[in-house]
This record gives C-alpha cells, sequence and structure tokens, in this order.
C-alpha cells in the first residue's frame, strides 16, 4: 500500500521566521516558547521568533530550561508554566530536545488536568498547536509527529503515545552557521541514519523511498562540510533540507535497529544522539540480506559514498570508537532481541547473529 500524510505546513528559506512571522504568531493571543540553554541564544533563533512575535502583538513567555535528552520532569516544569500562563500555543526552538520536549509539553498544557502518566497511554487527546525552529541538522522532528523522551524508570528513551505532528515547521540554514562542528556531524549522521533506516524498513513505501533518495542526494552534496571543508554556498540549507526530508520519510515508516540500539549508548554511556546511531549504520547496511544489494550501492552512491567499506572508514573517522564492556555490551543486545516493535521494523527476519554483526563496533 502507499499512503502519505504530511499536515505539517512547512517554509524552508532564508529568514522563514521573519518573513511568516504573521502565521508564526496567529495560533493563539500567548506563545510558550520552548528552547535549551544556549544556543538559541547565539545563533538567533530565539531572537528572530520574539521579534516575529512582538511585531505581531503577540505575548509570550520563554521556557529556556530544556536538556539534551529531557526527560519528563522539564516537560511538567514547562507545561506548569504554560498553564500558569495562559499560553494558547507552542513554539520549539532548538535542536530535537527542545522540539520533541515542545510537543509533549502542548499535549501536558492542553490536557491541564492530566497526570504524567498520560504521555504514555494510548488514550486520544489533543494538544495546542506546535511551531518548530530548528537549529540542528538532524531529527527533522519539525515534521515527524514524534516525541521522544528520557524514561528514567525505564533506563531508556522512548517515543511518547501520542503523534503530535507540528502545525508549522520554519526553516532556515542560517542558524547552523556558527554550530560546533561536532554538532553539525552529529546531527548530520543522525538524518542520515532516518534515511538509512527508512529506506531499508519493512514499512517503506514508494512515498517515503522517493523522501529518502533524495535526501540521499542532498545530504551528499553538502556532506564535505562534516569533513571540516568551507561550506559552499547552500550548504548548510542542503544539509536543513535534508534533515527536514528524512523527518517526512521517519514520519511513515518510523526508525529502525540503529535507533533502537543509540537508547542504550545515550541513556547509559552519555552518548549524543546522531553519533550512537551513527556507530551502527555499517553494520545495519552489513547485515542487510544479499538482495538488498543492488540498492545498498545506489544508497551510498547517492549519498558520495564509493563502497560499505568506504562508509564504514568515514563513519569511524568522523564518530570515533564506542567501546563496551563484556556485560554492557551483553545487556544491549538482549535488550534489542526483546524490542519486538524494532525488530518488525526490519525488512528481514532479524537474529541475535545479525544483532552481533551490527554492533560489533562496540565490543
Ligand atoms: P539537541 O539535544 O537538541 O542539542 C544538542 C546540543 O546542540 C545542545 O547543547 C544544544 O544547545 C546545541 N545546539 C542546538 N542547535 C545549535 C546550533 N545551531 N549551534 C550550536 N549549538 C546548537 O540535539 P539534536 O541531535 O538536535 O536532538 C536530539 C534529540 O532529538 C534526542 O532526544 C533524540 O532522541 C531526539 N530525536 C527526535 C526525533 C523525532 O522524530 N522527533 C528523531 C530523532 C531524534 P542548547 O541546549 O543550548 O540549545
Ligand atoms: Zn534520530
Amino acid at each position: 500500500m502507499n499512503q502519505f500524510y504530511m499536515p505539517t505546513k512547512v517554509y524552508q528559506e532564508t529568514d522563514a521566521v521573519k518573513n511568516h512571522s504573521e502565521e508564526m504568531a496567529g495560533f493563539g493571543k500567548k506563545a510558550l516558547i520552548v528552547t535549551g540553554g544556549q544556543s538559541s541564544k547565539k545563533n538567533g533563533a530565539l531572537k528572530d521568533v520574539t521579534d516575529g512575535l512582538d511585531k505581531q502583538g503577540t505575548t509570550y513567555v520563554i521556557y529556556d530550561r530544556v536538556p539534551e535528552n529531557p526527560g519528563i520532569a522539564c516537560v511538567m516544569e514547562a507545561a506548569s508554566l504554560g498553564k500558569k500562563e495562559g499560553t494558547d500555543f507552542v513554539i520549539g526552538v532548538g535542536g530535537g530536545s527542545p522540539m520533541d520536549a515542545a510537543k509533549a509539553i502542548s499535549l501536558m498544557i492542553r490536557n491541564r488536568d492530566s497526570s504524567e502518566e498520560v504521555l504514555y497511554q494510548n488514550v486520544s487527546l489533543q494538544a495546542l498547536p506546535v511551531v518548530e525552529v530548528p537549529t540542528t541538522c538532524g531529527t527533522g522532528s519539525e515534521v515527524t509527529p514524534y516525541a521522544i523522551l528520557t524514561r528514567d524508570d525505564l533506563q531508556t528513551k522512548s517515543s511518547i503515545a501520542h503523534h503530535i505532528f507540528p502545525v508549522l515547521a520554519l526553516v532556515d540554514g542560517k542558524y547552523l552557521e556558527q554550530a560546533p562542528l561536532s554538532v553539525l556531524t552529529n546531527t548530520a549522521i543522525d538524518a542520515l541514519g532516518h534515511v538509512l533506516e527508512s529506506y531499508f524498513h519493512s514499512k517503506a513505501t514508494d512515498y517515503s523511498r522517493m523522501l529518502c533518495q533524495y535526501a540521499m542526494e542532498v545530504w551528499g552534496t553538502a556532506a564535505d562540510v562534516l569533513f571540516g571543508m568551507e561550506a559552499k554556498e547552500g550548504d548548510y540549507d542542503r544539509l536543513m533540507f535534508a534533515s527536514s526530508l528524512a523527518g517526512m520519510a521517519i514520519s511513515h515508516t518510523s526508525t529502525g535497529i540503529p535507533h533502537a540500539l543509540s537508547y542504550y549508548l545515550t541513556y547509559h554511556k552519555g552518548i549524543p544522539h546522531g553519533k550512537a546511531v551513527g556507530v551502527f549504520l555499517p553494520g545495519y547496511l552489513a547485515a542487510l540480506p544479499d538482495s538488498f544489494e543492488p540498492q545498498v550501492i545506489m544508497a551510498l552512491q547517492a549519498l558520495g559514498f564509493g563502497s560499505l567499506e568506504q562508509f564504514a572508514g568515514v563513519i569511524k573517522e568522523l564518530l570515533g570508537e564506542v567501546k563496551l564492556s563484556n556485560t554492557e555490551y551483553q545487556e544491549m543486545v538482549d535488550e534489542m532481541m526483546k524490542n519486538d516493535r524494532k525488530l518488525k521494523n526490519t525488512p528481514f527476519e532479524v537474529t541475535k547473529e545479525d544483532i552481533y554483526k551490527i554492533t560489533e563496533i562496540c565490543k
């Protein structure tokens, strides 16, 4: 079956926030801006948003305490501020952490008398409108319905039960210009993970593959920046664009085994999301049955790699190594084998041997 559903309105251009401030401000009288501690103040994204709201006469309150890999505590704190201030909509500004938090916060404000358990309950609930302004080129959260939170109770990370598509995404590559290479690399590799996991996915459709194929091409034309080369004109825009395309693809398929494994590395070893995903990508491609070989070659070529060996070498060069103790390694593999939902996302019957192959880099 081929199905396509992408309800988020996207503007991708230089000065997207400024140019579309009327639409951004049009979701109510008062906004809750949700952002991280520092970066959105330095890269200009927060000022663009507050200037835009000021211009339209829309009031706002700012919650700027979203940490990396946010948990439920930050969501509840921000929701409480939003409820107290009577905010009508939420604007997430930053990387995936504040953008995901914004979605969960919008749900908790709209359902003001509910407790945090509702985040993980399969009940049908509405959320306040969410606008997203991404400042990293990885998660695609500006166009996905997912909000991934850290679960200390389960010692991992997982998506909340509710699917909340942003109503509006304002995407501008200029916010990447001053980003440290580590942030660019980690997040661009996350987008690469979305593309490859979505392309080689049991739920892939012609539409999702089309998004992946174009994302691969776009990503490949801008990837030089990740190797410390000076950015060509449009490179930052292309990295952002590839990230949004990849987000649209995973909105249809979800992610696969590398993402499922990554949550162990992030939760237990503090490894940033993109790196935690990226280290498993060569192994994932290697574990695909031989019948996928033509598609693997096509994907690698579109991304600008000559072979799987070269791809594996580049990933190692960009991300370095991640080593686990024997006990940690076995725990990660065992957890993966119990994760039926993610195992089913793979377009072949996965065995424990396959998981050993995918995770060999951590031994
Ligand atoms: P992030 O956790 O949002 O941010 C990482 C770091 O980068 C933070 O220190 C942040 O600073 C900084 N930063 C952000 N933008 C910057 C910029 N333009 N220049 C310089 N520094 C900048 O990183 P992320 O990789 O974008 O998001 C990861 C989260 O998204 C994870 O929780 C992951 O599970 C989730 N995720 C969600 C989806 C989805 O579909 N919703 C998909 C994949 C991953 P500040 O803290 O100061 O802002
Ligand atoms: Zn990801």
